[in-house]
């Protein structure tokens, strides 16, 4: 099941997006939609770290706290920071295809060898660390991932509008995700 859209004009905006932030950001990045000037920042942009990614967007628009697999479970101080204080009304999530924390498990040994060669670690501490932080970061699957952390948002500051998307580092490009 493919729950993906693609946005390649503003008509396939959701109607709830459309001439909000979230909205525009699918312009902006998507569309080439000219940059408007911003004094203050209209959204929270929640991403992974992942190398692969950069947001076309105009300075200012956006606070953006990335995190491994848009996992935002670990940053909530800093969410309610742009909201409370910086006064942002819309967050996006935006998950990644290819993303390193899916089946993370799958790469402990890669993870300890990797902190025993480059970093010096003691196998036995790589190996304690690993599975002390692997369970707190693995997703299961990058779209179920960012829909389960969008209903999670959505009860935590119900005010705030919050949008699920994904970003396919093959074409570079950000989609909508359908729902339910
Ligand atoms: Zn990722």
């Amino acid at each position: 099941m493919n729950r993906l859209l693609a946005v390649k004009s503003t008509e396939d905006i959701f109607l709830e997006y459309r001439d909000t932030p979230v909205g525009r950001l699918l312009e902006y990045h998507n569309l080439n939609r000219h940059f408007d000037t911003y004094l203050k920042a209209q959204i929270l942009i929640g991403m992974c770290m992942d190398n692969r990614k950069h947001l076309q967007i105009p300075d200012n628009f956006a606070y953006i706290i990335r995190a491994g697999g848009a996992n935002l479970r670990y940053s909530e101080f800093k969410v309610s920071y742009a909201i409370a204080v910086g006064g942002v009304k819309s967050i996006v999530l935006i998950g990644h295809s290819q993303c390193g924390m899916v089946n993370l498990i799958e790469r402990k040994e890669l993870f300890v060898q990797g902190l025993v060669d480059n970093a010096g670690w003691q196998r036995e501490s790589a190996e304690e660390h690993f599975m002390q932080f692997a369970p707190m970061f693995e997703i299961g699957n990058e779209i179920d991932f960012v829909l389960s952390e969008a209903k999670r948002l959505r009860l935590r500051y119900p005010k705030i509008q919050i949008a699920p998307l994904l970003y396919q580092v093959e074409d570079n490009l950000l989609y909508l995700i359908q729902e339910n």
